[in-house]
């Protein structure tokens, strides 16, 4: 199975008011490609050869568990970007945000300091953890947490490569900027769908 680079659901420019083109470009044009050429190239001959994501997520170890996160990261990150987003969840999924962080800023805030405080590089997430709790996660390099049994709905990426050449060192003005693009409507849908 040859697994493909997915299409950005909004133009290369779209959402420059936090990330721009150039770094669009590169990110999804080289970085994300080159997850999936690379984990083209391993897979043949391998038990992985007709394994989903999720698959080898769950069981890859080495390049091709990096290479096959790396995809899979990458696709749920650009996928929640919208340049006119949804600012704020309601209903349910806000509900239940303001009762375990205690206000939509408050949850906001704690996110933005696990992604700030992630040494090296990685990804923040906020998940349905394995007691149906939503929770707050840092991951290093490829790492995600289906392999924890836990329902990721949001990620921010903060490899410096998500940011370097719009926000050079200042990793927490990218994070401040991401959430003026999320689009509120796609994680409340991966909430419904991990309910
Ligand atoms: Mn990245």
């Amino acid at each position: 199975m040859k697994h493909e680079l997915p299409k950005l659901p909004y133009a290369m420019n779209a959402v420059s008011q936090a990330i721009s083109e150039r770094t669009i470009e590169f990110h999804y044009g080289k970085h994300h490609q080159a997850y999936v050429n690379n984990l083209n190239s391993l897979i043949p001959g391998t038990p992985f050869e007709n394994a989903t994501l999720e698959q080898i997520i769950l069981e890859a170890e080495g390049p091709i568990f990096n290479n096959g996160a790396q995809v899979w990261n990458h696709t749920f990150y650009f996928e929640t970007f919208s340049p006119l987003p949804k600012q704020q969840p309601e209903g349910e999924f806000m509900w239940l945000l303001v009762e375990t962080f205690g206000s939509f800023d408050e949850f906001k805030s704690k996110f933005s300091t696990a992604a700030a405080t992630l040494f090296g590089s990685g990804w923040a997430w906020l998940v349905v953890d394995t007691n149906g709790k939503l929770a707050i996660t840092q991951e290093s390099n490829a790492g995600n947490p289906l392999r924890k049994g836990q329902k990721p709905l949001l990620t921010c990426d903060v490899w410096e490569h998500a940011y370097y050449l719009d926000y050079q060192n200042r990793r927490p003005e990218y994070i401040q900027a991401f959430w003026s693009i999320i689009d509120w409507s796609i994680i409340e849908k991966r909430f419904l769908a991990a309910k």
